[in-house]
């Protein structure tokens, strides 16, 4: 894993897009988006929850209620913002698509990341055409505790190929590197392992806002 050594001078700060189905939203999402901001030149993070997810079965909450959970989440985060452009297309959320669509409101010099955890980087291989994400932003891979899995021989042949070295900075381009981070604060929650709890009325608390469990009470969801 490179060391990072922030090299900000002169250079636009980064705009990075973390999309996810956040069924719920939980603090493993959110943690690790504000840290990015602490450790990293960060003007915004987009949240991006998907329409239909690509990669796994349907959620148990509808697309709204997810974007709804998330605007609570972030309500009085000024660096971190629920963005619904995923909701206002028909069909399939690629994440392709959300990054072309984010590479035309900043233009082409702006340094774009999209931020996603191991395991998520692991089916890298299979997305819609993988190779334009990187023309159009960096990657930042997250560590996930409970998530480690082995990676295949065509996601090492990425990180041999991309991977930021030390002493080089993400916003020294707009686009094409990767950069495997570990975060100061790391949560082994899933959404995954928080529908579970909530299926067999066990409690919720500390995993996630209180403002989003409130409203996955009142809703009755999961
Ligand atoms: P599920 O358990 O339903 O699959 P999830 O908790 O993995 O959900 P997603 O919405 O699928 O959440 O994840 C969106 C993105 O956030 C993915 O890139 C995923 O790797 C990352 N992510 C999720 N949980 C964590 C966590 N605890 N720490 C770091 N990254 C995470």
């Amino acid at each position: 894993m490179a060391k990072y050594v922030p090299n900000t001078a002169k250079k636009q700060p980064l705009v990075l897009m973390f999309g996810g189905t956040f069924d719920p939203v939980h603090y493993g999402h959110l943690r690790s988006a504000l840290e990015l901001t602490q450790i990293l030149p960060v003007q915004k993070v987009h949240l991006v929850p998907c329409q239909l997810p690509v990669h796994r079965s349907k959620p148990g909450a509808t697309a709204e209620q997810r974007l709804t959970m998330l605007r609570l989440a972030v309500a009085d985060e000024a660096f971190l913002f629920a963005d619904d452009r995923e909701l206002q297309r028909a069909g399939p959320s690629w994440s392709v698509d959300t990054l072309e669509s984010l590479r035309q409101d900043y233009g082409p010099q702006q340094p774009l990341v999209m931020v996603l955890g191991w395991d998520a980087f692991l089916g890298l291989p299979n997305w819609s055409r993988r190779e334009r994400l990187l023309e159009l932003a960096h990657l930042i891979v997250l560590a996930r505790p409970g998530q480690m899995h082995e990676a295949s021989d065509e996601v090492l042949q990425l990180l041999k190929q991309y991977e930021l070295q030390a002493g080089e900075a993400l916003n020294a381009s707009p686009a094409g590197r990767i950069l495997r981070l570990s975060l100061p604060s790391t949560f082994e929650i899933s959404a995954t392992h928080i529908r579970r709890l909530l299926a067999n009325n066990l409690s919720v608390r500390y995993l996630l806002p209180d403002t989003v469990l409130n409203f996955i009470n009142e809703q009755a969801l999961y």
